[in-house]
C-alpha cells in the first residue's frame, strides 16, 4: 500500500505534518510534485516564481535523498499524475497540505478530492498556515491561530519508505506557460537552506531595529527578514519561523531594543494569516471588490498609456519609477513601496485595480493570492472600513529617500541629480537639466497633487452615493481584524468607514 505525499506551497521536510504522517504509517511513500502546465497559464503566474520553486525542488529531493526517498516530479494535470502513478503502484492515500490559492488552485484541489473519492483512495489535508477552512466566527480565528502557531514543530522524518524508481521529468530546463519570458536578474534564491539561513542572520542580527527600518527602500532591504518568498512556497514553515522568533524575544540575554523589533515582527506573521483567511473566507475576492458596492466606481477599461508608464517605471515620479524598476529587477519590495506603487495606480493614475494587481503579483517572487488580493484592495479603497491612504510621492520620497540614493541607484537618468532637485526633476530648468542630467527622464504623467485631489473627491462623492452601512457593516463583520481575544463583535461602521483596523503604517 502506497501514500502519495503532494508537495505543493509546501517545499520542505521540516514541519511537514503529510510527510510525517505517510513516513510513520511504514509503507511506501511517493514524493510528488506536479508542473501543471495550466496553472502557469494563470495571468498572476511568472517565470521569477517558477525559477524559486525550481530551486527549492533541488533542495527538497537532497532533503529527501537522506531520508532514502526522492522526489518524483511529473508535468501535466495532478489527477493525470496520480491515475500515472496508480497504474503501477497501489495508490491507498494522498497526503497534502490545505491551500489558500486563486480560484484555479481552488477548483483543481476540488477536482482532485473527486477524484480520490471516487477512485477509493483517501484524501486527506493538513493546515500549515493559521487560516481556517469554513470559519463560522471571525470572533474566534485568534485563539485558532495561536493554537496552530503553538503546536511543535516536527523534525523531519529520518527514513521515508522508498516506493522504488519511477520515471520523472527533469524540472530544470522546463519553461511552463510564460516563464521563459520573465527575467530577474537579481532574485531571491529558493530551498530550505537559504531560507533557514535567511532566518538565522535575521534573528541573530538584522531584526535589530527591524520597526525603524522597514519603511525606507534603502535600509528595508537588509531591516526586513527576506522571509516572504520562503513562506510562500513553505521552504521553512511559519510555526518554526513564529517559535523562533518567540523564542529568541523572550530569551533572558535579549536586549529590550530587540524584544521589541521582535514582537513588532511576529506581528506581521499573524498579519499573514489574517489577509489570507480574507480570501478563504471570499475566493471572489480575486476578482471583485471587497466592498461589493465600491466595484462600480471605476468603470470602462483602464487608460493604456497611464497603465503601461507605471509597469515599465516612467510615470515621471522618481520614487515610484525606482520602485517599479528595482521590483522588475529583485522581484522583492517593502511594504510601504508596495504600497505607493499599487495606491498611485489606483488614485493619481485612476487606474482599476485589477490590471496593476495582476502586473505586481508577476513581479512579486513572493507572490501569495490571500495577501496579495485583499492588500491590493486595501491600498485602492475598496475594503470600505479602511481609511483612504493617499500616498504623495514626493513627501514620502523626500521622506525615506532624503540623499536619493535609492532613485540614482535605479534611474541612470538622474545620476547625476543634485539631491535638492531629484525628488522633483520636472521643477529643474533646461539650463539645469543639460548641466545635471535629467534631459532623458521621462516628464510627470500628470500633476499628482491635483490627481491625487481628484481622486479624493471622486472617491468621496462616489461613497455618498453608493455605499450603504448594510455592506460596509457586513465587510467588517466578515473581514475586519479583531483587537483583542475577547472583543465584542464590531458593529457596522457608519460612514465614513472607520479606522479602526490592523494599522499597517507602525
Ligand atoms: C499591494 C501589496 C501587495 C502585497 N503582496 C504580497 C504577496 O503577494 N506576498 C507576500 O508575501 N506579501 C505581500 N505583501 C505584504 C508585504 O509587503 C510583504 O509580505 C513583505 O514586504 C515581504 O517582505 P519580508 O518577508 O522581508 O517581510 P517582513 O517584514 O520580514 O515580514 C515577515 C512576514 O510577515 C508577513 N507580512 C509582512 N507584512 C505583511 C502584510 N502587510 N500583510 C500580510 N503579511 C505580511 C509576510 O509573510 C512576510 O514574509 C503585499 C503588500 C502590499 C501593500
Amino acid at each position: 500500500m502506497t501514500t502519495v505525499v503532494w508537495f505543493k506551497r509546501d517545499l520542505r521536510t521540516r514541519d511537514h505534518a503529510p510527510l510525517v504522517a505517510a513516513a510513520n504509517l511504514g509503507e511506501p511513500v511517493i514524493a510528488l510534485y506536479v508542473i501543471e502546465d495550466n496553472y502557469w497559464q494563470q495571468p498572476d503566474t511568472s517565470g521569477r516564481q517558477w525559477c524559486f520553486i525550481q530551486d527549492s525542488l533541488d533542495d527538497l529531493d537532497k532533503q529527501l535523498r537522506k531520508a532514502g526517498n526522492q522526489l518524483v516530479v511529473l508535468r501535466g494535470s495532478v489527477i493525470a499524475a496520480l491515475r500515472e502513478l496508480k497504474a503501477s503502484h497501489a495508490i491507498e492515500r494522498v497526503f497534502c497540505h490545505q491551500e489558500t490559492g486563486g480560484q484555479w488552485t481552488f477548483e483543481r484541489d476540488k477536482a482532485v478530492i473527486k477524484w480520490c473519492s471516487d477512485n477509493q483512495i483517501e484524501f486527506r489535508e493538513w493546515n500549515q498556515f493559521g487560516v481556517v477552512r469554513r470559519l463560522k466566527d471571525r470572533d474566534i480565528w485568534d485563539k485558532a491561530w495561536t493554537e496552530l502557531m503553538r503546536q511543535p514543530v516536527l523534525e523531519a522524518p529520518g527514513s521515508v519508505p522508498f516506493a522504488g524508481a519511477i520515471q520523472g521529468v527533469a524540472w530544470r530546463g522546463i519553461e511552463p506557460g510564460a516563464t521563459a519570458a520573465d527575467r530577474c536578474p537579481d532574485r531571491q534564491t529558493g530551498g530550505s537552506i537559504r531560507g533557514e539561513t535567511l532566518l538565522a542572520s535575521f534573528l541573530e542580527r538584522r531584526c535589530v531595529g527591524y520597526q525603524y527600518n522597514i519603511s525606507s527602500p534603502n535600509t528595508a532591504v537588509r531591516a526586513c527578514s527576506r522571509l516572504s518568498p520562503h513562506i510562500a512556497y513553505g521552504t521553512v514553515s511559519l510555526r518554526e519561523i513564529y517559535q523562533q522568533a518567540k523564542a529568541a524575544g523572550i530569551h533572558r540575554n535579549t536586549l529590550p531594543r530587540k524584544q521589541k523589533s521582535l514582537t513588532s515582527f511576529r506581528s506581521r506573521l499573524h498579519w499573514h494569516c489574517h489577509f489570507i483567511q480574507k480570501l478563504e473566507d471570499e475566493p471572489e475576492l480575486e476578482f471583485r471588490a471587497m466592498h461589493r458596492e465600491l466595484e462600480g466606481m471605476k468603470t470602462g477599461p483602464n487608460d493604456s498609456e497611464r497603465l503601461q508608464r507605471w509597469q515599465q517605471g516612467q510615470t515621471g515620479w522618481p520614487l515610484v519609477d525606482a520602485c517599479m524598476r528595482s521590483l522588475q529587477h529583485t522581484g522583492w519590495l517593502n511594504f510601504r513601496m508596495r504600497a505607493m506603487l499599487m495606491a498611485v495606480a489606483s488614485y493619481q493614475l485612476w487606474l482599476h485595480w485589477r490590471e496593476p494587481a495582476l502586473h505586481l503579483a508577476r513581479l512579486f517572487t513572493d507572490f501569495e493570492p490571500g495577501i496579495h488580493y485583499s492588500q491590493t484592495q486595501m491600498q485602492s479603497g475598496l475594503t470600505g472600513i479602511n481609511a483612504l491612504r493617499i500616498y504623495n510621492p514626493v513627501l514620502q520620497s523626500q521622506k525615506l529617500d532624503p540623499h536619493g540614493e535609492f532613485i540614482r541607484r535605479w534611474i541612470p537618468e538622474l545620476a547625476g541629480v543634485p539631491t535638492e532637485m531629484i525628488h522633483t526633476p520636472w521643477l529643474m530648468t533646461p539650463v539645469q537639466k543639460a548641466r545635471f542630467g535629467g534631459n532623458t527622464y521621462t516628464a510627470p504623467v500628470c500633476d499628482h497633487e491635483q490627481a491625487a485631489r481628484a481622486a479624493r473627491k471622486a472617491v468621496g462623492d462616489f461613497r455618498k452615493q453608493h455605499v450603504s452601512r448594510e455592506e460596509t457593516g457586513r465587510v467588517l463583520h466578515r473581514h475586519g481584524s479583531r483587537k483583542g481575544p475577547h472583543q465584542a463583535r464590531p458593529k457596522p461602521a457608519s460612514q465614513p468607514p472607520a479606522d479602526n483596523q490592523l494599522s499597517l503604517f507602525d
